[in-house]
């Protein structure tokens, strides 16, 4: 019988994945020259990390959110996802009808 792990074991093991992939992802990083790393931003910046195309910023309540101009993906930068579930129930519930 296998029991369930308790929510804080999930929220713990996603934490240890996401750093411990992180670390790896940092390693490449640092061995990448400047040059290289530059080039790389400049090629991506504000394009879809899933399909490529070019994405829209929107901002709603001072939450600047990039969607997506082909498959409706919307990304958050960093705090973001913080601010959004500080918002109150009906300021949420007119978050998702602006992105959805
Ligand atoms: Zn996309």
């Amino acid at each position: 019988m296998t029991k369930k792990p308790s929510e804080k074991e999930e929220e713990y093991f996603a934490r240890m994945e996401f750093e411990r992939r992180k670390d790896a992802e940092e390693g490449k990083q640092k061995k990448m020259a400047e040059g290289e790393r530059k080039k790389l931003k400049e090629l991506h910046f504000m394009c879809c990390p899933k399909c490529g195309m070019q994405l829209i910023e929107v901002d709603y309540k001072k939450i600047k959110v990039d969607k997506c101009s082909h498959c409706q993906g919307v990304w958050l930068d960093a705090g973001e996802l913080e601010a959004v579930s500080g918002l109150e129930q009906s300021g949420l519930d007119k978050f998702f009808s602006v992105f959805k």
